[in-house]
């Protein structure tokens, strides 16, 4: 039994997906079929994992799947010819390739390639700069597309809201500022972005209302620096050795969950917080991808 103050994402992704079929059924009634395809380079372990998960959400929820794996050695070219293959195939409505990819690939060349219309991962420039202009057409990137559908479904104030984001990647932190600090009724919080060069960081912590932890450091969140009956988002996927654990170790979020849970208003679960959200936004946008394309024909 869940306690009554945990973000329950999967519950949540649930409900999301409950609206993706809808879409995709009235899609199906007028013959279309929305596409995904995925493109994986090498063999990175959690990737594998990632690509997996989101190919049997688009077997289970109906749409179209096709995986492209290609080796760890494959030249940047034939990563880009292959995009702009499926760019220039019609029943394909989005592409997501899958990071990270190796170190001989530049990775924003190649998210740039995606045709915007098809990048449903929000990674391409144009998308990424019509969230900062708040520009409702593009896609958002899915993980903080998520952190908002959680907090917007629990009822969490974001207006108003004193937000504190730990971590600026390009993945979550970057993007979850600027949706949660746009001009917006679902956002208009005043966000403080915190990361490795900040000082006083617990500071800044425990002013959040919203606190959403980014970083990639096991348990960095801890109950003192949290505000009593604060929200706390943990997005963090961190392993740590457990030699209990048959494999030798244990995945853990960026937030102590078991102090944090005793003093937080709210708080997200890590597993079944955030990631579930994730693989529900990239549902969503492919379907909404597949919407766009098929009007527009
Ligand atoms: P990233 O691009 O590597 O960014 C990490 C950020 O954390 C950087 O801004 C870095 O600061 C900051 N940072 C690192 N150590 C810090 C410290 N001790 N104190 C303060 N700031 C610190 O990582 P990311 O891709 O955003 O991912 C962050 C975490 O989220 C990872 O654990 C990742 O696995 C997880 N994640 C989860 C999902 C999901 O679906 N659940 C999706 C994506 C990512 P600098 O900029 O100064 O280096």
């Amino acid at each position: 039994m869940l306690q009554n103050n945990i973000i329950d994402g999967r519950n949540i992704a649930e409900i999301i997906h409950a609206e993706t079929v809808q879409r995709i059924n009235k899609l199906k009634s007028q013959d279309i079929n929305p596409g995904l395809a995925f493109i994986r380079v090498g063999e990175d372990p959690a990737s594998k994992v990632y690509v997996s998960m989101k190919e049997k959400m688009c077997l289970r929820l109906g749409i179209s799947s096709k995986v492209f794996v290609l080796e760890e050695t494959t030249p940047e070219n034939i990563v880009l010819d292959l995009i702009q293959k499926l760019n220039n195939d019609n029943t394909i409505h989005g592409i997501l390739v899958q990071a990270p990819l190796p170190s001989h690939i530049n990775q924003a060349k190649v998210f740039s390639t995606v045709n915007p219309d098809k990048d449903v991962d929000g990674f391409h420039p144009v998308n990424f700069g019509k969230l900062l202009l708040g520009d409702d057409s593009g896609f958002i990137p899915c993980t903080p597309a998520g952190i908002h559908e959680l907090l917007l479904r629990s009822n969490i104030k974001i207006s108003g809201a004193e937000v504190v984001v730990l971590g600026r990647g390009n993945i979550v932190g970057k993007p979850v500022a600027a949706i949660l600090m746009q001009k917006h009724k679902n956002a208009n919080a005043t966000v403080t972005i915190c990361h490795s060069k900040t000082k006083n960081i617990e500071d800044h912590c425990r002013r959040a209302d919203i606190l959403i932890a980014a970083i990639g450091v096991p348990l960095f969140v801890k109950s003192d620096m949290v505000k009593p009956g604060a929200t706390v988002i943990d997005v963090g996927v961190n392993r740590i050795p457990d030699p209990s654990a048959k494999n030798g170790y244990r995945l853990v979020g960026d937030v102590d969950f078991d102090s944090v849970k005793n003093i937080a208003g709210k708080i997200t679960p890590n597993p079944g917080g955030v990631g579930p959200m994730t693989i529900a936004m990239l549902m969503r946008n492919t379907v909404i991808a597949a919407e766009k394309q098929t009007l527009k024909h």
